[in-house]
C-alpha cells in the first residue's frame, strides 16, 4: 500500500507466527475467543475512561462486538467500539514489543503442542494467524487519526494512515480466512464458538445473520414481485389475528425468504451478582473456562459471596486445579488475576492491593458496591475499603481450602466406595501439590492468618513418611508426656530417617516432622507453635525430654568430668560447649546446633544460596 511503513517482527513474534500459519492443529477455533476477549478488554478500557471523563464516548456511545462474514472475499470481520489504537500502539503492540511470554509460550508448546493457553501468555491476538493468512486491523483512538496495520505473516508488517470509511471509534479485524479454515466463515460455527467462549463477555456481541422466514403475502401483492424484504419475524399475534379471518377465502399465501439482520449472541449476564443458589456448576464451570481463557482447564473450587456491611461486594472467586505458568519461578513478578468491578465496571485486573501475593493464583471477580466509581485508578488503590475487601476474601478463601482439607479427612476416615467422596478427597492432596508452597509463603507473608495457614499444613512424618498428614494428626498422636512438636529439616527424606538426632526421640515413641524444602526453614521461624504446642528443632540442644529421662544425668556428668574437658580443649573454639546428655540412644556422641543458632539445613541452604 503507498505511504505503508513497514516494520518486521521481533524475532520471537516472528516465529510464534510462522508456527502458527503453519499449525495443522485442530483447535483452531480458540483464535475468536482470544480476539473477542481482547475486544472486550479495549471496551473495558474506554468505559474506564470515561468513568472520569464523559467526552471520551464521543458519537461512539454504543459499546459492543460485532462480528461480519463477507462469503465473496471469504474474510472475517470483528469489530469493536473499544479505545482504539494509536499509530505507536499499533507497531508495539502487534509487532515489534518483545513480551516476555513469548518464548515461555513457545517453550510450554513445545513440550505440549497446545495452543489453547496462547492468551495466558499475553500474545493471544497472533492466534488470528491460525484461521488467516492475512490480516487488516483498521483501528481509531480518540488521541489519533485513523490507522491500518496489515500483515501476512511474512516476518513483516505495514502500518499506514487509513483513508477509508471511519470507523467512529475503536478497532476492525479483517481476517482473511485460509483455505483450510473454511468453516469459520459459517454462520452456524461462529454462533457456536460464541456461545461457548464468550458467553460471560461484558458487552454484547452481535453477529450478522441470515434468518429463514415465512411470511404471508397477499396473493395480489405477490405477482408484484418478492423483492421487497422485511427483516421482523411475524409475532404470533399477527398469527392469529389471520386465522380470525381464514373463514374467507384466502388472499394470502405463504412464501419463505432469507433476511439479514444483527443477532445478539450473548446475553451478557454478570454471573456473580446472581445468588449462589441459583447458579448450576456447570454455569460456575463454564466462567472459569471463560475467566481461565482455556477450554480445558478446571477449577478446584470456587468461592461465591457476597459481603454485607460497612464494605459491600460480592465476589466469586476460583482456586485453579493447577498453578498459573511461573507462578512460584517468578513469584514476585507474578501478576494476580482477580478482575475488580465497581458496579458492573471493569477497573482493573491487576491491582495488588486486591489479593494478598501468596493467594495470586487465584482466578476471579470482585464487584464492589461501596467503592467510587468515577476517580482516578490512584484514588481507587489507596481506598480504606480495598483494605477490608482483601480481609474478606482472604478469609473466605482460607475457610473454604480448610473445608476441602476436612473433606479429604473426613472421605479418608470412612472407606466410601462412592466415586463422587474418593474424588473429594483427592482434591486437597492435588491442591497441596499445587500450591503447599504458595500457603508456606503465606505464613511466611501473612502474620494475622498464620494459625489458619498453619491448619492447612500437610506434612511429613517419622511414622510414616509416604503419608501426608496435618499438624492436628500430629498432636493427636503425641504421647501423653510429650510437651514439644518435633522437627528435622533436610535434604531428603532418606537423609533424614538416618539421622541420629531421630533415635533418642524414636525411642521413646515420639513423632518427629520431616521438613525436606528450603522453604521450610524460613517457614518455621514464623511459626513457633501449634496448639498451645512449641515446635522443637530436634537437631537443637533445647530438646525436651521427659524428667525420666535425666535421672542419674548428675552422676554421668560427675563420670564424664575429665572426658569433657579433654574434649573441649581437644575441639576448642570449634564448639561452644561440650555436654553430657540423655539424648541419644545408641551413638556415642552428636553435634548439635545451639537454640539460636543456624541449624545445619539453614547452613547447607544459606551455603547453597551464596554460589
Ligand atoms: P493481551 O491481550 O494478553 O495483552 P494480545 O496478544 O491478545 O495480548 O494483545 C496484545 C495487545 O494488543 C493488547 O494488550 C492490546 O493493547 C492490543 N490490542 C489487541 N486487540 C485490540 C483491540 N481490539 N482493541 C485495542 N487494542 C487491542
Ligand atoms: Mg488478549
Amino acid at each position: 500500500k503507498e505511504g505503508a511503513e513497514k516494520f518486521t517482527f521481533q524475532a520471537e513474534v516472528n516465529r510464534l507466527m510462522d508456527i502458527l500459519i503453519h499449525s495443522l492443529y485442530s483447535n483452531k477455533e480458540i483464535f475468536l475467543r482470544e480476539l473477542i476477549s481482547n475486544a472486550a478488554d479495549a471496551l473495558d478500557k474506554i468505559r474506564f475512561l470515561s468513568l472520569t471523563d464523559k467526552g471520551q464516548l464521543g458519537e461512539t456511545s454504543d459499546l459492543e462486538i460485532r462480528v461480519k462474514v463477507d462469503h465473496d472475499n471469504k474474510i472475517l470481520t470483528i469489530q469493536d467500539t473499544g479505545v482504539g489504537m494509536t499509530r505507536d500502539d499499533l507497531v508495539k503492540n502487534l509487532g515489534t514489543i518483545a513480551k516476555s511470554g513469548t518464548s515461555a509460550f513457545l517453550e510450554q508448546m513445545q513440550k505440549s503442542n497446545d495452543i489453547n493457553l496462547i492468551g495466558q501468555f499475553g500474545v493471544g491476538f497472533y492466534s488470528v494467524y491460525l484461521v488467516a493468512d492475512y490480516v487488516e486491523v483498521v483501528s481509531k483512538h480518540n488521541d489519533d487519526k485513523q490507522w491500518m496495520w496489515e500483515s501476512g505473516a511474512d516476518g513483516n508488517f505495514a502500518v499506514s494512515e487509513d483513508t477509508g470509511e471511519s470507523i467512529g471509534r475503536g478497532t476492525v479485524l479483517k481476517i482473511h480466512i485460509k483455505e483450510d479454515a473454511q468453516e469459520y466463515l459459517e454462520e452456524a460455527k461462529l454462533k457456536e464458538l460464541v456461545a461457548k467462549y464468550s458467553e460471560f463477555i461484558n458487552f454484547p456481541i452481535y453477529l450478522y445473520s441470515s434468518k429463514e422466514v415465512e411470511k404471508e403475502v397477499p396473493v395480489e401483492e405477490q405477482l408484484a414481485g418478492d423483492d421487497e424484504k422485511e427483516t421482523e419475524e411475524e409475532t404470533d399475534a399477527d398469527k392469529d389475528d389471520d386465522e380470525d379471518s381464514d373463514d374467507e377465502a384466502p388472499k394470502t399465501k405463504k412464501v419463505k425468504e432469507t433476511v439479514w439482520d444483527w443477532d445478539l449472541l450473548n446475553d451478557n449476564k454478570a454471573l456473580w451478582l446472581r445468588s449462589p443458589s441459583d447458579v448450576g456448576d456447570d454455569e460456575y464451570a463454564n466462567f472459569y473456562k471463560a475467566l481461565a481463557k482455556s477450554d480445558h482447564e478446571k477449577a478446584a473450587a470456587h468461592v461465591h459471596f457476597r459481603a454485607e456491611g460497612d464494605v459491600e461486594f460480592r465476589a466469586l472467586l476460583y482456586v485453579p486445579e493447577s498453578a498459573p505458568p511461573n507462578f512460584l519461578a517468578d513469584y514476585y513478578g507474578h501478576k494476580p488475576s482477580l478482575k475488580l468491578y465497581v458496579r458492573r465496571v471493569f477497573i482493573s485486573d491487576d491491582f495488588e492491593e486486591l489479593i494478598p501475593r501468596y493467594l495470586s493464583f487465584l482466578k476471579g471477580i470482585v464487584d464492589s458496591d461501596t467503592l467510587p466509581l468515577s476517580v482516578s485508578r490512584e484514588t481507587l488503590q489507596a481506598h480504606a475499603s480495598l483494605k477490608v475487601i482483601k480481609k474478606k476474601l482472604v478469609r473466605k478463601v482460607l475457610d473454604s481450602l480448610k473445608k476441602m482439607s476436612d473433606a479429604e479427612k473426613d472421605a479418608a476416615k470412612g472407606d466410601s466406595a462412592d466415586e463422587d467422596d474418593k474424588a473429594e478427597a483427592e482434591k486437597y492432596g492435588k491442591f497441596w501439590k499445587e500450591f503447599g508452597r504458595a500457603l508456606k509463603l503465606g505464613i511466611i507473608e501473612d502474620a494475622p492468618n498464620r494459625p489458619r495457614l498453619a491448619k492447612l499444613l500437610r506434612v511429613r512424618t517419622s511414622t510414616d513418611p509416604e503419608k501426608l498428614v496435618t499438624l492436628d494428626d500430629y498432636v493427636s498422636r503425641m504421647k501423653e508426656d510429650q510437651k514439644q512438636i518435633f522437627y528435622l529439616t533436610g535434604a531428603s527424606v532418606e537423609d533424614l530417617q538416618k539421622s541420629v538426632f531421630l533415635e533418642k526421640l524414636i525411642q521413646k515413641g515420639y513423632e518427629v516432622i520431616f521438613f525436606t524444602e528450603p522453604i521450610d526453614e524460613y517457614v518455621m521461624t514464623h511459626v513457633t507453635e501449634y496448639d498451645d504446642k512449641k515446635f522443637q528443632d530436634a537437631s537443637k540442644d533445647d530438646v525436651k525430654l521427659g524428667k525420666d529421662d535425666k535421672k542419674g544425668l548428675k552422676k554421668l556428668k560427675e563420670e564424664f568430668k575429665d572426658v569433657l574437658a579433654w574434649w573441649k580443649e581437644l575441639l576448642g573454639a570449634a564448639v561452644g560447649q561440650v555436654k553430657v546428655s540423655t539424648r541419644l540412644a545408641t551413638s556415642p556422641a552428636i553435634v548439635l546446633t545451639s537454640k539460636y543458632g543456624w541449624s545445619a539445613n539453614m547452613e547447607r541452604i544459606m551455603k547453597s544460596q551464596a554460589l
